[in-house]
């Protein structure tokens, strides 16, 4: 048996059968990451991981039966585990200690997962390639030539290459996504207000939440109900019960929303036709599927290039060279110390985005750019729920096509933002939505499809992957 190669699910039974120990289990992943150090999907193993792969033995051996005994985690640069270094793949916070944990973190460990290393990502989550980490890029998974796509690469790489069975990222415009259709493996990003992001670091507040990867759809479901519910400490966490998201009811009569727009923005691209031979398999399936609209989808990826610069620009106010970050050496006063240390500590996209930020909130500006971004982003949620009138899922593709090569985008940031045109739009309306692996480029390289659900509806899209995972 090939541990590395079981599911979240699997190791918990084996182990709480005793086939397993969880030092063994914690062992041979491990060692699985030690052998694929050249991915740099993975930047700190931490140390304690196998003498707490020990204390799990031993609470599991006195009766402990959480939903995670035993479960292998790694989790993204920017969750906070209490003691250990978080850096948000930013030299500026090399030297950050954690001083709590992120409610995530604690939610992980009370069912009993054990934390072996933190990923690399993009800068603060900046980015779509995890070319942008201060730390060096990680590779893909299939294609060592290639991004593994970002901004939580690492996470990504590190569950498609076995180095656990689950992976937790972070999602501000398809994080979780993008990484997880480029590298093969199923990712969600959950409705906004599902997962507490106390102790997550903020990109954009307004748009940020804490995504899944995995291999196995169970995986998925069971790790969004460990993680979801209230949290006294995020008042944007929502109250709403958790569903018992393993519990997959049966999708067969589901009807299934393609919208018209989608259709028009996949012309000429990779995705084109596997987006048409998705459509076909579901057909295929069973399954009804209507036509759908979303009439302004075309306008999400300059909101969202709007919403997530301005707030970013006032989340990372806070690292100044007097809290948390390193502070430059030859800085005297006040000014010097602000002004040097973000110069050296911020790498070169983070500074675009701040710019743009504090550019679009200044006087003059908010109302042409701010104030219409969020109009749009009314207008959008309105058309998004028309189109779940007539439907109970809208599918899109996740990305306009393969992977692809490290340094092979140009210069200008606008063409690597555009590789966010399909994702952007869960993030900016707060719905869940689920990228499936599904199909082949033309390289032969795993494209996506993202099941976009009802707000708090993960249970309908983890049914639908499901039925659709029975029927391949
Ligand atoms: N690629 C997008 C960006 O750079 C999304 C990032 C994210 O979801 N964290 O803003």
């Amino acid at each position: 048996m090939e541990i590395t190669k079981l599911s979240a699910v699997e190791i918990r039974k084996k182990i709480l059968s005793g086939e397993l120990s969880c030092k063994q289990t914690v062992e041979s992943f491990l060692k699985q990451i030690e052998k694929n150090t050249a991915y740099n999907a993975v930047l700190e193993i931490f140390d304690d991981a196998l003498a707490k792969a020990e204390e799990m033995d031993k609470k599991i051996a006195a009766g402990f039966k959480g939903k995670l005994a035993g479960v292998p985690v790694i989790i993204k640069d920017n969750i906070l585990y209490e003691g250990k270094i978080c850096s948000c793949g930013s030299k500026f916070l090399k030297n950050y200690r954690a001083q709590y944990n992120a409610t995530v973190t604690d939610r992980l460990l009370a069912e009993g997962a054990v934390i072996l290393g933190r990923a690399n990502m993009d800068e603060f989550a900046m980015g779509s390639s995890t070319e942008n980490s201060a730390f060096g890029i990680t590779h893909n998974p299939i294609d060592f030539d290639r991004v593994p796509g970002g901004s939580s690469g690492g996470s990504a790489c590190a569950v498609a290459l076995d180095m656990c069975p689950i992976a937790l990222g972070t999602e501000t415009g398809g994080s979780v996504r993008q990484p997880a259709s480029y590298c093969g493996i199923y990712g969600l990003k959950p409705s906004y207000g599902r997962i507490s992001r106390y102790g997550v670091v903020a990109f954009a507040s307004s748009l940020d939440q804490v995504g899944i990867f995995s291999k196995s759809i169970e995986d998925n479901a069971l790790m969004l109900e460990v993680l979801a519910g209230e949290d006294e400490n995020d008042e944007t966490c929502s109250k709403q019960k958790v569903d018992d998201y393993s519990n997959f009811s049966d999708a067969k009569n589901l009807k299934i929303g393609v919208p018209a727009e989608i259709l028009k923005m996949t012309k000429g691209l990779e995705c084109e036709a596997n987006f048409a031979n998705f459509v076909d398999f579901l057909k295929a399936c069973g399954l009804q599927v209507v036509p759908v609209s979303i009439k302004d989808i075309e306008l999400a990826l300059a909101t969202y290039y709007i919403l997530a610069p301005a707030e970013a620009a006032s989340n990372l106010a806070r690292f100044d060279g007097v809290k948390y970050t390193t502070r430059n050496a030859d800085a005297k006063t006040l000014q010097q110390i602000y002004k040097k240390s973000r110069s050296e500590g911020f790498g070169k996209e983070v500074k675009r985005r701040i710019m743009l930020g504090n550019y679009v909130l200044s006087s003059g500006y908010y109302d042409a750019y701010y104030n219409k971004a969020k109009a749009v982003q009314g207008l959008l949620i309105d058309e998004c729920n028309k189109a779940f009138e007539s439907c109970d899922v809208m599918i899109m593709p996740t990305t306009l096509g393969e992977a692809f090569k490290i340094g092979s985008k140009p210069s200008d940031p606008v063409e690597t933002y555009k590789e966010d045109v399909f994702t952007v739009t869960a993030n900016i309306v707060g719905c869940p939505s689920l990228s499936i692996p599904f199909g082949k480029g033309k390289n032969l390289l795993p494209l996506g499809i993202q099941l976009f659900g009802k707000k708090f509806d993960e249970k309908t899209i983890f049914s639908l992957a499901k039925f659709i995972e029975e029927k391949r």
